[in-house]
């Protein structure tokens, strides 16, 4: 079967800087992949190579098809991103913001269609969200703010979804809702999820597989019980932790330093 992502050899040079210096990853389709790694390893940089929001040579392929033989809008009917912390556009509603989930279907120059409109209200309903479609983006909660950019990713009808920390700015409650949804999305959509996540135990609980991201390079990549280990995370985080095992798979417990 395709992967719905594959990457091969990925180098990614900022300013001068390599920031990824050679990745491969495979992510199937239906999969849950999470990549985990301390600050500024490259997570983002890896999302956004692979959403085609970074030059990424011949090194990235969707669905079988290199990115670069992508069209922008050919792209965006793949791919949806939620970027770590999305702008917010002054004084736009919740439909609005939605609304711009659909632009790949909408010719230049032309307005939404009807069927435009059906898919945003079909997605605000599902997340909840139908009592806030008017209100101005910049008034909610950061809660309520995740799951509008998550629709506006879902609006765009993509099956591959790319969530660069899509609950960091969540309670733990909103946590699990949101996660649970994108899981919920995934089975009965066939949705492929390719995540970054700081939260080591939720990382776990919900992918399929981790990778475990250091400078630029994969360092471990399996399933949460191959990759979340004390020594691990020791040696990559610098951080005491125990592992402990759970219902659905290991946790991850900071424990102070003697
Ligand atoms: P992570 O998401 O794992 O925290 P990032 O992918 O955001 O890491 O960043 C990886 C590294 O790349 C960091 O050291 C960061 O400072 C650097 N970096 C990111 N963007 C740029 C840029 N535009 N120019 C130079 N360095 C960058
Ligand atoms: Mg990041």
């Amino acid at each position: 079967m395709t992967a719905a992502v594959e990457v091969r050899d990925l180098r990614v040079t900022l300013d001068g800087a390599p920031i990824l210096a050679g990745v491969d990853l495979t992510v199937a389709a239906g999969e849950w992949v999470t990549v985990i790694g301390p600050n500024g390893a490259g997570k983002s940089t890896l999302l956004r190579a692979v959403g085609g929001l970074l030059p990424a040579g011949a090194a990235v392929s969707l669905f079988g098809t290199p990115l670069r033989a992508l069209k922008p809008r050919e792209r965006a009917r793949v791919v949806a991103t939620v970027a770590q912390s999305p702008a917010v556009p002054a004084g736009m509603s919740v439909l609005d913001y939605v609304l711009l989930g659909r632009t790949p279907y909408i010719p230049p120059l032309g307005r939404e269609s009807a069927a435009d409109l059906a898919a945003v209200h079909d997605v605000l309903d599902r997340l909840d969200l139908a009592a806030f479609h008017g209100r101005e983006l910049a008034t909610l909660s950061g809660g309520e703010r995740q799951r509008v950019f998550l629709a506006r990713a879902l609006a765009q009808g993509a099956t591959l979804l790319l969530l660069d920390e899509p609950t960091s700015a969540l309670d733990i409650g909103h946590q699990q809702e949101v996660l649970e949804l994108v899981d919920q999305l995934r089975r009965e959509h066939g949705l492929t999820v390719l995540a970054t996540m700081h939260d080591l135990s939720v990382a776990g609980e919900y992918a399929d597989r981790l990778v475990l991201l250091a400078a630029g390079r994969v360092v471990a990549a399996g399933p949460p019980a191959e990759v979340l280990t004390e020594e691990l995370l020791a040696s990559h985080y610098r951080a005491h932790v125990r592992v402990v095992r759970g219902e659905h798979g290991p946790l991850v417990v900071p424990v102070r330093p003697r």
